[in-house]
């Protein structure tokens, strides 16, 4: 729903401050703007100022602070945490520069998406530590640590970061580094948008003109044999690979859904292999034994196909999610998950989702981050789509798995799959001592705390939570008392 315009904000002086667009509710270019991918979240902020530069972003943070408004930046808008509403939200989709350096490495605007950065480090043989979804946007995924089909060979992708360019919530226009604004830099990889807006990164690129990979989908009748197949595999392999499985209930007459998969229950074996070509297809061999496939398309593949591996919905819709750390995965967790999710149990999910992590990506980066729980060993997504009458029977569903899981829970979740984490989900990011010191550095770089929506820490020291509406926001941050700097924060939720 559009909301009217507040009269009270005087977002002409905006506009004669900034060089990029004002939109106010109601204004051709504003709803564009402020929907995000995942329409499940209703988004109405008070304007969205479409910043071209770091001048703008921080004008924009000035004039916030002035008219006490909560401020959310959104690049795709596929990670969106919260509703918008009231808020000042600074979109970043016209910062598009994108230069890639043949000698590996690339510096990147944060309205580029990561299609658009593989598709031009391709030429020179280099690719880039993308998620599963060539679609989202670099800046928002890598401020999350960033987790992809090259995660077990190449790390997070936070950990390859050189630079950032920011303006902190205090409108300061900074460079962070490992040794300009050490700190900064630390909290920025892993800490999204808590100490202020991202302009653009500079990052390790890796030379990976090609992979040996793709995805295996065969019925569901398999999925018992598919998933310990997987199970007792995915243990003994090198880092070169980075793999995982997915239960698949697809919808027919949905763009993009092949039609062998569509409408019946199948499940997928992703399999990214980064070394030899030869010894990728060996290794992949024991999977393709299982069953005979509906579709076999793991091979040799040029990287920029790589968005084919997890085959990830384009469009907008409506994203239910939940997301669990896993410890291990024994024999009896594959079945207790298969009872309740598996063939014929009615599951409304549309896909259940197993990643195998570890490797590189259990690595602490020689520059440490955010980044918290590396020991994890497998990562569980549920997937659903928000229409009548799931909604309720997919939370209701994702209790059931949470309670099957949760000997085997680590009780963490990525920053990047923490959006939908509910209440306690920045909490249940971090390490109490990572939370402890994020929530520190936000207060210093953001003292206002205006980049209080979505996925930020709490403000000190009673806890206060970081809230999606601007009154309660602003109440709130009115009656926290002062911060000392020996007081220990609270963990939200
Ligand atoms: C289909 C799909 C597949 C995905 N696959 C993966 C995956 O494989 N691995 C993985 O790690 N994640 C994955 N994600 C999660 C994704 O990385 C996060 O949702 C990420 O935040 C998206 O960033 P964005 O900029 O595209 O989205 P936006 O919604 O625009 O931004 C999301 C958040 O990122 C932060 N952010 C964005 N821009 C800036 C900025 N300029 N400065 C500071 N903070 C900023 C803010 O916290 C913002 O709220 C997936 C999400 C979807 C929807």
């Amino acid at each position: 729903m559009t909301p009217s315009p507040r009269p009270d904000l005087d977002l002409a002086a905006l506009q004669e401050r900034v060089t990029g667009r004002v939109h106010r509710p109601g204004e051709a270019g504003y709803t564009g703007l402020a929907t995000p991918w995942n329409l499940a979240v209703a988004t109405s902020p008070a304007a969205v100022v479409e910043v071209v530069s770091a001048d703008d972003v921080s004008e924009a943070l000035l004039f916030a602070a002035a008219n006490g408004l909560p401020v959310a930046v959104q690049s795709t808008g596929h990670g969106i945490a919260s509703d918008l509403d009231g808020a000042l939200l600074i979109h970043t989709g016209r910062l598009d520069e994108c230069t890639v350096h043949p000698e590996g490495w690339a510096r990147v605007g944060a309205g580029v998406r990561w299609a658009r950065l593989l598709a031009e480090a391709a030429p020179h043989g280099l690719a880039g530590p993308v998620g599963s979804a060539p679609d989202v946007g670099v800046v928002g995924y890598t401020t999350g640590g960033g987790i992809g089909p090259l995660a077990r060979t190449w790390g997070a992708a936070s950990d390859r970061v050189r630079a950032f360019d920011v303006v902190t919530g205090d409108g300061m226009v900074r460079r962070a580094t490992a040794v300009d604004e050490p700190d900064l830099f630390w909290g920025l990889r892993g800490g999204k948008g808590a100490l202020g807006v991202v302009t653009a990164v500079e990052l390790d690129l890796v030379p990976q003109a090609e992979v040996y990979g793709g995805a295996l989908y065969v019925d569901g009748a398999h999925a018992a044999a598919m998933l310990h197949t997987w199970r007792e595999w995915c243990r003994g392999l090198p880092p070169e690979a980075t793999t995982s499985v997915a239960l698949l209930n697809l919808p027919e007459g949905v763009p993009g859904v092949p039609p062998p998969l569509a409408g019946r229950f199948t499940v997928a074996v992703r399999f990214v292999w980064t070394g030899d070509h030869g010894r990728g297809a060996e290794l992949f061999t024991p999977l393709r034994a299982v069953a005979e496939p509906i579709i076999d398309m793991v091979g040799p593949m040029p990287f920029a196909q790589i968005g084919m591996v997890h085959a990830d919905p384009v469009d907008p819709l409506p994203a239910s999610e939940y997301n669990h750390l896993l410890r291990d995965l024994p024999a009896e967790l594959v079945d207790a998950l298969l009872e309740v999710a598996g063939p014929g149990t009615s599951s409304p999910q549309l896909m259940v989702e197993i990643r195998q992590l570890g490797g590189a990506l259990a690595k602490e980066p020689a520059v440490p981050s955010a980044v918290c729980h590396r020991d994890a060993a497998y990562c569980l997504e549920l997937v659903g789509v928000l229409v009548p009458p799931l909604a309720e029977a997919l939370a209701a569903h994702a209790r059931v798995v949470a309670e099957v899981v949760a000997p085997w829970d680590t009780g963490g979740v990525l920053p990047n799959f923490g959006a939908h984490a509910g209440a306690g989900g920045v909490a249940r990011c971090y390490d109490d001592v990572t939370l402890a010191r994020l929530t520190e550095l936000a207060e210093r770089y953001d003292p206002a705390r205006l980049l209080r929506i979505g996925q930020v820490p709490p403000r000190t020291p009673a806890g206060v939570p970081a809230v999606t509406s601007p009154d309660v926001a602003v109440a709130a941050v009115a009656e926290a008392p002062a911060t000392t700097a020996d007081e220990e924060p609270t963990a939200q939720g």
